[in-house]
């Protein structure tokens, strides 16, 4: 279905929000409250603002269908405290550490406190969690999580929680859902966000969508990168959309490395693989994690939660890394591979907690988990940097929210904690809702139409010249592949100053370049040409805000880590980074203090040994 805005009755908010000088310009869609995403994060918040004030006009603007979000590609599972002797203070202390301290205690505390909550809603509104045996809620082992609390829906828990929350916004008549248009820039007047322009795929016409506020829910960057478990869709286009319209790029240079994807198509094999007690081997049949700080070495199967596969992403994709300079790597056709060994937990284990890892391995691979180790190798996976909002998920822009992996509020840190994110886009994807909502409230209702009708104007006029360029050489698939290839090469695992400087450089140049792309395909309906070439312009600003970040903190931490620099420097670097955009020059990097409310700076410690 799709519900095309146009057909539908909308639920009026008695606020007349007719713009005739916008209109003149371009078709003009209203909307109290305008969500750029329909994917984990913005479904939630979609369905709160729907939930807390009926009568609201709720736009939900999509470039896929809403179950086409990445959020649907989730495997493992979602965080939060539910049972045994696990508590909120645990889960914070976990996601702190895991962090390397650099997230916001306070964001952290709010995550932990609302996550039993939102999981449990879930529930009600049908998520099949799996279960034990005595009907309870399932949770297993995660990394970097000491206590067992990641809720699952066996491997296929995006899918599962993406469907819930879409089926749940279908019994409400306010969400006017716009699947495929693809956003192009922010409408701001006055110092505030007033909307923004769109495309219409299946016609091609730009529209503009009015509104009293807006959410950005538009998931990660991951593909600027060649070898990511993202989907196509993962261009950071709302994060571009709003470094232009002038809010900071927080933390970007924490870009996670997931350590087990398929080494020729980069899909994940869930970190559950390890949960349920998935051992990583080199060549040698040794578990090499436990001469990386990860030991002591425990019986196969039997997952000690603080120690070996369970120690957190960062630590073992680095791991890695250091084993494969060893030469202790196997070598595949795809380049080095560690082993991921399976066999012990058993067929019947396999099939019932791990089924679409089994499917995933014999499909891409050719190789079954049940029989044989799988060989895999550390993928790009997801961006712990991004939209700079407080903890109200709001962002400095007035009337501008941002929640799920997009923004940064920050409960991420250096490093992601595995099964957090999930959570973080229920409960931020609320939060964002109810903070919009607070704005409503205190804000008038229209802008200038003048500026406004302006703004669409120049939105519009950007595409026509896109469109009219000829002649010109540069193509959307050969710079992508040079900004592909430069990030591999310099903003990867490890990082060097002289490494940064060149990708800056070259990022730089491939900026200009940019300017000179030409489209090939100049009709107008389900142009993908043109879309890739918009997306491309996305990730060419935000691969600039991760290697300016990255080459200006000269320490390691977390997820970045300098072979020039390699100590966390807390006296210098207890602090966000914000990338703040210049228009045709690299971004300026500001800094802002991490909030610290109880937990000090202190030392990671996954080692296992009782202290
Ligand atoms: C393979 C994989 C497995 C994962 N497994 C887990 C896990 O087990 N546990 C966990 O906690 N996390 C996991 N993650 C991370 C987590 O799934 C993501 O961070 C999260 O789902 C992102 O959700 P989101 O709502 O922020 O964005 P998405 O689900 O990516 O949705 C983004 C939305 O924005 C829309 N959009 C983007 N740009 C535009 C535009 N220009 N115009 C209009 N619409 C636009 C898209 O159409 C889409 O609807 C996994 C990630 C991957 C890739």
């Amino acid at each position: 279905m799709n519900s095309s805005p146009n057909r539908r009755t909308p639920t009026g908010s008695g606020v007349n929000y007719r713009n005739a000088e916008v209109e003149r310009i371009l078709e003009t869609l209203h909307a109290d409250v305008a969500i750029l995403g329909a994917g984990g994060a913005g479904l939630r918040a979609a369905i709160a603002l729907a939930q807390e004030s009926p009568a609201l006009r709720i736009a939900l603007v999509s470039k896929v269908y809403p179950m086409r979000s990445h959020t649907c590609a989730a495997e493992g599972g979602a965080a939060g405290v539910i049972k045994g002797d696990d508590s909120l203070e645990h889960h914070f202390n976990d996601t702190v550490g895991g962090g390397d301290w650099l997230c916001d205690q306070d964001a952290v505390d709010y995550l932990v406190r609302e996550a039993p909550r939102e999981l449990i809603q879930l529930e009600h509104w049908g998520c099949p969690w799996s279960r034990e045996p005595d009907g309870s809620v399932a949770v297993r082992p995660f990394g970097g999580m000491k206590k067992q609390r990641t809720w699952f829906a066996a491997d296929k828990s995006g899918f599962h929680i993406l469907h819930t929350l879409f089926q749940t916004s279908l019994q409400f008549p306010s969400i006017e859902r716009y699947d495929e248009y693809y956003a192009t820039d922010l409408i701001v007047d006055d110092g505030r966000c007033r909307g923004f322009t769109a495309i219409e795929m299946r016609s091609g016409q730009m529209k503009c969508f009015l509104a009293r506020a807006v959410i950005i829910a538009s998931g990660g960057a991951g593909r600027m990168f060649p070898f990511t478990t993202n989907g196509a869709i993962k261009t950071g286009d709302g994060m571009a959309l709003a470094y232009r319209a002038g809010v900071p790029l927080k933390d970007m240079e924490f870009v996670q490395y997931h350590p087990t994807g398929l080494p020729n198509t980069g899909t994940l094999l869930t970190e559950a693989c390890r949960g349920e007690g998935g051992v990583l081997l080199n060549r040698h049949g040794r578990r090499f994690l436990q001469d990386y700080g990860m030991g002591p070495e425990t019986p196969l199967g039997k997952a000690v939660l603080k120690t070996m596969e369970l120690g957190p992403r960062d630590r073992v994709s680095q791991a890695f890394w250091h084993d494969q300079r060893k030469g202790n790597m196997v070598g595949t056709q795809w380049g080095d591979c560690m082993l991921l060994d399976m066999r012990h937990l058993g067929e019947k284990k396999i099939d019932e907690r791990l089924p679409l890892v089994r499917d995933m391995a014999i499909s891409y691979l050719g190789v079954d988990p049940v029989t044989d180790p799988v060989p895999v190798r550390p993928v790009v996976h997801y961006m712990m940097g991004g939209i700079d909002t407080d903890i109200r998920a709001a962002t400095p822009l007035p009337g501008l929210f941002a929640a799920g992996e997009c923004a940064c509020v920050s409960i991420n840190g250096a490093n992601r904690l595995g099964s957090n994110s999930l959570t973080e886009l229920l409960v931020f994807g609320r939060r964002a809702a109810l903070s919009a909502l607070e704005f409503l409230d205190s804000s008038p209702a229209a802008g200038n139409a003048g500026v406004l009708a302006a703004r669409a104007g120049e939105a519009q006029a950007r595409l026509r010249e896109l469109f009219g360029r000829s002649g010109e050489t540069e193509t959307v698939a050969g710079l992508r592949r040079e900004l592909t290839t430069t990030m591999e090469e310099h903003a990867g695992i490890y990082r060097s100053g002289e490494g940064l400087a060149e990708a800056c450089a070259t990022l730089a140049d491939l900026r200009r370049r940019y300017r000179s792309v030409t489209l090939h395909d100049k009709t107008n309906v389900y142009n993908t040409d043109l879309l890739q070439a918009l997306e491309l312009g996305c990730m060419l600003d935000c691969a600039e805000a991760v290697t300016a970040s990255a080459l200006a903190r000269r320490e390691s931490r977390g997820a970045h880590q300098r072979l020039d620099f390699t100590e966390r420097d807390d006296a210098n670097f207890l602090r966000h980074s914000l990338a703040c955009y210049r228009g045709d020059e690299a971004p300026a990097i500001d800094y802002r203090d991490v909030v610290i409310t109880r937990s000090p700076p202190g030392v990671r410690d996954y080692s296992g040994e009782q202290k």
